[in-house]
């Protein structure tokens, strides 16, 4: 695997884990009445985590108001194992006025609506949070340099379908190469594509799909997401300084992962740029996910053996009889064809997994 980690991703997982935290100790104050009750934090104020650089967490207060402002934040000691990432919504207390020189502290998460994990590669079980709250993943491939492949979308589709996240698809560069016999492969789905020439973006197109949304970008690099990230957000650097600013810590790295915000005619969405992310190992996936996405092919397949893999040497599966039965429409067998591509990439995963 070529991936490499983003060191802010690594951070909001593991940053501050500690062993003793977890040490049990006899408390010699168990039975005398408590005098001091851990606040409620009644106080707090709940924003959006726009990123996190070295356990300094931007956070954006009063959003979309007049006193709309960003301020940087601290994690409270009892959050230490809990991950916080880009798109949380935080609870935050302590100074919250986002003046130069102070610092909020994140007390808590409201729950979230979605996470986007990933493993560090496909037998790994131990999963990485990367965004929060996405209902978006706008995945970015070139036509050619370099090449499509139309497995590597797979395995974005199965990470976004797993976390119950609406995928789209871009293909840049489609002045170089035509895109239609690498796009045939998506036909079953229900994926909107956008294509895009190198000096032609469809910008108004792409940010009119992203207003009211909250998208997360993937791509390997050559493909060109950056490119597209800075014409949708041309204020990205500006909003990106702030966390630098206030930690006097140098330039913001373009390797962790950030929420910046689409500011279009026809209103606002939120777009997250995970520079850092190259891959997504597929260790913590659950097929049953995948199935899921394709409503009214789960409900055939309640007919399946259990532990059926739908695939197509599978015994008896109800997919695949009532496909050779006539009864599957075009679009149909076209999306049984893609769901078994996609639970192929989870069975190829379990064939590397040991004890499996
Ligand atoms: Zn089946």
């Amino acid at each position: 695997m070529s991936w490499l980690d983003d060191p802010d991703d690594l951070e909001g997982d593991f940053e501050d884990y500690d062993e003793s935290s977890i040490r049990t100790r006899p408390n010699p104050k168990a039975n005398r009445p408590r005098t001091k009750r851990r606040p409620a934090h009644d106080d707090a104020r709940i924003g959006r985590v726009l990123g996190v650089d070295r356990g300094r967490y931007s956070v954006l207060l009063d959003e979309g108001t007049d006193d709309e402002h960003t301020l940087t934040a601290s994690r409270a000691r009892e959050l230490r194992r809990t991950p916080i990432v880009t798109g949380d919504q935080a609870r935050v207390v302590g100074d919250t006025t986002g003046d130069d020189g102070t610092l909020g502290r994140i007390v808590g998460i409201v729950e979230r609506t979605s996470l986007l994990r990933r493993s560090a590669d496909d037998t790994d079980q131990v999963e990485r949070v990367i965004v929060a709250n996405a209902d978006q993943m706008l995945v970015v491939v070139a036509a050619a340099d370099p090449e499509p492949r139309a497995r590597l979308v797979d395995r974005y589709l199965v990470a976004a379908l797993d976390a119950g996240i609406r995928p789209l698809l871009v293909v840049t560069k489609t002045d170089i190469a035509d895109p239609s016999s690498f796009l045939s492969h998506f036909d079953g789905l229900d994926l909107r594509v956008f294509t895009s020439a190198r000096d032609e973006m469809p910008v108004d197109e792409i940010g009119a799909a992203l207003v009211g949304h909250s998208t997360v970008f993937v791509g390997h690099s050559g493909v060109g997401k950056s490119t597209l990230v800075n014409a949708l957000v041309p204020s990205a650097l500006r909003a990106t300084g702030h966390v630098n600013q206030v930690t006097g810590r140098g330039r913001h790295t373009s390797s962790s992962t950030v929420s910046l915000r689409y500011e279009g005619a026809e209103g606002t969405g939120w777009v997250i740029d995970t520079p850092g992310v190259r891959s997504f190992g597929l260790g913590h996936v659950d097929p049953e996910n995948i199935l899921a996405a394709f409503t009214e092919l789960a409900t055939i397949a309640e007919d399946c053996p259990r532990g059926c893999t739908h695939l197509p040497d599978a015994p008896d599966c109800a997919l695949i009889e009532a496909a050779e039965r006539g009864e599957l429409t075009e679009t149909g067998l076209a999306r049984l064809d893609s769901l078994q591509r996609l639970l192929q990439t989870f069975a190829d995963k379990a064939e590397q997994t040991p004890g499996r």
